[in-house]
């Protein structure tokens, strides 16, 4: 389940947006905003790609650019990575995928993709139990084993304060950037709407806001800890997004 952010190097550049003219000239089985490896059906998950970036776009708001970038499935190497996204400001290296395109699908390629659209979006970097969060709020098949490990988690005495968590740059042992972020994230969203946590995140990295005065804009906290009380009450109410108080 863990994944990491590589660091390696450089470019090429194809526009987010084609003319509709330009699109008739392009094969019909080539995506526009990857380029799929390493799989005998490369048409079809293209086209899944595709879907899940649209989607990606229609819920938070389009990216600022776009440039397209390899998708590779290799064989799985047996280990705990289930594939990583590398980014090098201001391209999307390649996305890496060690489970079958079936078993991606819903999950990890689902979460890449969103690492991959979030770093376009912003055309930044961003904070990684951020980052994290949102990747895995992109999981339909993990939302609901994360929702029980977070309630466990939290009941048991088992989580780290958010002040650990947020502005780390490495992952930490216990993975709780994965399940306290997924979780926090969801707390913000059900708050006010994935397109506003889309913009609290831009005031963040491109405003150079500082984190607790963008939390006092955004969602009414007055501070980090301010959050992790709502959050925390939240998880032990039952994480019921459509009960978390509206910012507006
Ligand atoms: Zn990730």
């Amino acid at each position: 389940m863990s994944r990491y952010l590589a660091i390696v190097l450089l470019v090429a550049s194809l526009a987010f947006v084609r003319s509709a003219r330009a699109d008739q000239f392009e094969n019909e089985y080539r995506s526009r905003y990857v380029r799929v490896e390493g799989v005998a059906n490369r048409a079809q998950v293209e086209r899944a790609c595709d879907e899940i970036i649209v989607k990606l776009a229609e819920r938070y708001g389009r990216p600022r650019r776009w440039t397209q970038f390899p998708v590779r499935f290799h064989r799985s190497r047996g280990g705990p990575v289930a594939g990583y996204t590398a980014y090098v400001r201001p391209a999307v290296q390649e996305i890496v995928l060690y489970l079958p395109f079936e078993d991606a699908l819903g999950g990890a390629l689902d979460h890449e993709l969103t690492h991959a659209f979030f770093f376009y979006y912003l055309d930044n970097y961003f904070d990684l139990f951020l980052n994290e969060g949102v990747a895995q709020n992109s999981e339909p098949k993990s939302r609901a084993r994360l929702r029980r490990e977070v309630y466990l988690r939290c009941a048991n005495g088992k989580t780290a304060p958010l002040e650990r968590l947020y502005g780390r740059n490495e992952y930490d042992p216990e993975l709780l950037l994965y399940v306290q972020g997924f979780s926090v994230v969801d707390y913000l969203i059900g708050r006010g709407g994935s397109k506003w946590f889309a913009a609290f995140l831009d005031e963040l990295t491109n405003g150079a806001r500082d984190l607790n005065s963008a939390l006092r804009d955004f969602y009414g906290c007055e501070s980090l800890d301010a959050l992790e009380r709502e959050w925390r009450e939240y998880v032990r109410n039952g994480q019921d997004r459509l009960a978390a108080p509206a910012v507006k």
